[in-house]
């Protein structure tokens, strides 16, 4: 299994002083070692995707656990099978989750373990489950009776929060993929003035490490090329999306073969041969390649 391939999910905010400076230091690192992923490092602190062989991983998490400011992050870990990296990118961003508004990080809702989760699912409770996610994310894989605030980039949050018709004093649970987007998210639900708001812990990998069959249905989309993952559990086998040109029941995730267009969306494998692998805006406008 020597050539095993594994992902490592993982955020922290923390103050850095010189970003700017640790994003070069981090990139020496990170190809020193021959990760490949995406890495955000800005004065708030860092969130990254690294993929690589389990000796290699293990190599980085040591240096982060040694490192003075990224030390105690707990790291997601999911199955790659082949690397899903085309290469190794460590960028500065002024945010490390980009939500186009200050926050107070201070007010980010109260932490829900995916076991208090699944409790709270089993028992019935009372609240509102929302996906801080984005539409595409939405639309192939979402916890049972998630509501959403209907966006395609995180930013357009603080805008779209008022699409959320929801009674400020109820109880308010929200999930992403790993946790950092529901961090700031739930700090602007507070500042919006909701009153009883929490946050899924880790995120859906997080609860689909412990609850592959639970009440996440769907498959989890991730930002590599795997594009979804939870396929081989019972409850991401669901398919809750259709193809975008023939309706049938799929939720495989291509990107438009039109070199101007690449849009993201779902199309069936009987689809994708007949329409040469072009969304249906593109077909529409008849473009042979
Ligand atoms: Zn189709
Ligand atoms: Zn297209």
């Amino acid at each position: 299994m020597s050539n095993n391939i594994f992902v490592l999910l993982y955020y922290k905010f923390v103050d850095i002083a010189d970003p700017k400076f640790e994003t070069t230091q981090h990139k020496l690192v990170c190809t020193g070692i021959g990760l490949k992923g995406r890495i955000l490092i800005s004065e708030e602190g860092i969130n990254g995707t690294v993929a690589g062989h389990r000796s290699e991983l293990r190599q980085y998490v040591e240096y982060m656990n040694a490192h003075p400011s990224f030390g105690g992050i707990v790291f997601k870990r999911t199955p790659a099978g082949k690397m899903p990296f085309p290469k190794m990118i460590v960028k500065y961003r002024p945010e490390i989750v980009t939500l186009g508004k200050k926050v107070d990080m201070k007010k980010t809702g109260q932490y829900l373990t995916p076991k208090s989760m699944h409790q709270l699912f089993e028992r019935g409770e009372d609240m509102v489950v929302v996906d801080m996610r984005n539409n595409y994310e939405y639309e192939v894989g979402r916890f049972d009776g998630a509501i959403q605030p209907n966006t395609v980039k995180f930013y357009e949050l603080p805008e779209k929060i008022k699409n959320l018709k929801i009674d400020k004093n109820k109880k308010v649970v929200t999930y992403c993929t790993g946790g950092i987007r529901c961090e700031k998210a739930t700090a602007l639900l507070a500042e919006e003035g909701f009153t009883d708001v929490y946050q899924l812990e880790g995120g859906i990998v997080k609860y689909l490490e412990k609850y592959p069959d639970g009440y996440f249905i769907g498959k989890n989309f991730v930002f590599d090329e795997r594009m979804t993952t939870n396929g081989d559990s019972k409850s991401g086998q669901k398919v809750l999306s259709k193809c975008a040109h023939c309706k049938k029941s799929s939720d495989r995730y291509i990107d438009c073969a039109k070199p101007d267009c690449h849009q993201l969306f779902i199309c069936c494998k009987e689809c994708d041969k007949k329409h040469n692998g072009l969304c249906p805006v593109a077909v529409k406008e008849k473009l042979v390649l």
